[in-house]
């Protein structure tokens, strides 16, 4: 992998064979990170994004080695771009809609429509509009539980069932480098709660779960990453606002 900045994607080295690969015609809010992770067999790439523009065409050297692509959960802004990967895990509650991804199913109605500035800029090539947006079926070709390690050859990421933001989300855990990738159950912004396939029950209880795992880095889904204090400040702040 190398840095790379085209003003359409970003891809940011972020130490420790980790990389962010970021679509910038996306609103940081709407920005599903890609992280790839890197092993000495095998690269992981947790999420996809939109996919509006081709990786291959663009970051031809992320496709120089084999490949894993794992789906943290079923919203647009992480497997719009899922079709561009041959191997798709992702867990079994969420495999349906990763083979139909329907508009309702995939947020992309009517959360794009309540917000059309979800996009900075039209992806070159590309007039956008919500409602003709179909993301191509990419269907698993292979599913993952609670409790999964994938083996990246030196190198292990524990998944993680972390349900609330969607039924079938995963989070990811590497321990031997206390690094954390809890994708869109906590981020520096608002958690969309109240949408399709939320609960808010669910996910206090991934959140308390999350406080189990000896964490210094966190890499999320949407924005900054942080520290593993920064973590429990951020649960912590979320279970006090649920409570009251
Ligand atoms: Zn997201």
């Amino acid at each position: 992998m190398e840095p790379y900045d085209d003003g359409v994607i970003r891809v940011e080295d972020h130490g420790d064979g980790i990389w962010r690969i970021e679509e910038l015609f996306a609103m940081p809010a709407a920005r599903g990170a890609i992280w790839v992770v890197d092993g000495a067999e095998r690269r992981l790439v947790i999420d996809a994004g939109w996919g509006l523009v081709s990786l291959r065409d663009r970051i031809p050297f992320l496709f120089n080695r084999p490949i894993l692509a794992v789906a943290s959960h079923t919203h647009f802004d992480h497997i719009g771009g899922m079709h561009q990967f041959a191997d798709r895990l992702v867990h079994p509650l969420e495999a349906g809609i990763l083979a139909d991804p329907g508009q309702k199913a995939t947020q992309i109605l009517p959360y794009l429509e309540d917000y059309p500035e979800s996009l900075a800029f039209e992806p070159p090539g590309r007039k956008f509009r919500a409602r003709d947006w179909h993301i191509p079926p990419a269907p698993a070709t292979g599913l993952v539980e609670d409790g999964h390690v994938i083996d990246l050859g030196g190198r292990e990421i524990l998944c993680l069932h972390t349900p609330g933001r969607s039924p079938g989300h995963l989070s990811f855990y590497e321990a031997a480098r206390r690094i954390l990738f809890p994708v869109d159950i906590v981020y520096e912004g608002d958690i969309l709660d109240d949408i399709p396939g939320a609960d808010v029950p669910s996910l206090l209880a991934s959140h308390r779960r999350l406080l189990n795992f000896d964490v210094d880095r966190v890499l999320p889904g949407h924005f900054a990453p942080f520290d593993g204090q920064r973590l429990v400040e951020l649960l912590e702040a979320y279970r006090s606002r649920k409570l009251v």
